[in-house]
């Protein structure tokens, strides 16, 4: 069994997005710039952002960080918003969710021109993503992949069993990794709520790949011997031990499950930290207008 190091992969990532920043400065090309709508306070969400633009200063992007208090309304966010879609120095926008309950958040993604779309979940870089045409893909399925292919893990024709449906996450990966691309040209099953007999379908996966919200959802008697289990499941539970009196459990039973496996990612430090990365990858890509030209 192998553990699959999130957290080393995105320090490596990081360093490789780093050089390239500084090659693209030494040559006087456009310094990636990414800009960040927050609303309210809600803990959870100034955390992710503040990560998000830590992460940019570390690897030398600008970043813009607009902070409002969640009694705005949508017509002055839709026109923030706009006045970011053109501006020509940002090259990537992404609006903090959840937003106030006031606020149509599927207007507010639709409104992201799809150029600086860098959480990739405007409808038009989701089709396009459907479609196979270049796009920003969105941050956990662009981690999966990503960990996918630095482990050298083989999908060729794997049958890889997602649970889990979501729009972020278990939709676009059971998408992709049926692509004829590498990774890739893998048999896809999709498994969600409605799912009668989950453990029929488990049982048959070359690769798992978990995103439920339901910790230990995956017990050992679902996993094929040999199995590559990917757990995207993050649930705070409450612990004695540490320090926030919290910790990020995993859908999968990782103690019983990780010895059956050939490689497993744990839960902290498996896909999340790679989304991080994915969300500076896209930023990059836009600076350098790799996606539209
Ligand atoms: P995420 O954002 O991590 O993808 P969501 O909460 O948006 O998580 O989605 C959870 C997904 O898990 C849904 O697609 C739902 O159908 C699926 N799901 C919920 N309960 C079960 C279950 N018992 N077995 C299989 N899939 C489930």
């Amino acid at each position: 069994m192998e553990l699959i190091d999130g957290k080393k992969i995105s320090e490596q990532i990081k360093e490789e997005i780093a050089t390239e920043v500084n090659q693209i400065k030494a040559e006087g090309g456009k310094v990636p710039h990414l800009a960040a709508i927050l609303i309210g306070h809600d803990g959870g969400s100034i955390t992710y952002v503040n990560h998000k633009v830590a992460d940019c200063q570390h690897v030398g992007f600008r970043s813009s960080l607009f902070h409002y208090e969640d009694d705005i309304t949508e017509e002055f966010l839709l026109a923030k918003v706009e006045e970011i879609n053109n501006d020509a120095d940002i090259d990537g926008l992404i609006v903090q969710l959840p937003l106030p309950k006031h606020i149509n958040s599927q207007k507010i993604l639709e409104a992201i021109n799809p150029q600086k779309d860098v959480d990739g979940f405007h409808p038009a870089n989701v089709g396009r993503m459907a479609v196979g045409l270049p796009t920003f893909l969105p941050a956990t399925p662009a981690g999966i992949i990503e960990l996918i292919r630095r482990y050298n893990i083989e999908t060729f024709a794997k049958h890889v069993v997602v649970v889990g449906r979501s729009n972020i996450v278990g939709s676009p990966v059971s998408i992709l990794l049926a692509k004829n691309a590498t990774p890739g040209n893998a048999t896809v099953t999709l498994c969600h709520r409605y799912t009668e007999n989950l453990k029929q379908y488990t049982l048959q996966a070359d690769i798992l790949i978990v995103a439920v919200g339901i910790p230990g959802l995956i017990t050992e008697e679902m996993v094929k011997e040999g199995a590559v289990v990917i757990d995207v499941g993050t649930t705070r539970v409450k612990s004695d031990v540490t320090k926030s009196g919290f910790k990020l459990k995993g859908d999968v039973d990782f103690e019983a499950v990780a010895p059956k496996c050939s490689y497993i990612t744990p839960v902290p430090g498996g896909v999340g930290p790679l989304t991080r990365m994915m969300l500076l990858k896209n930023t990059l890509k836009s600076a350098k207008k790799e996606v539209y030209q």
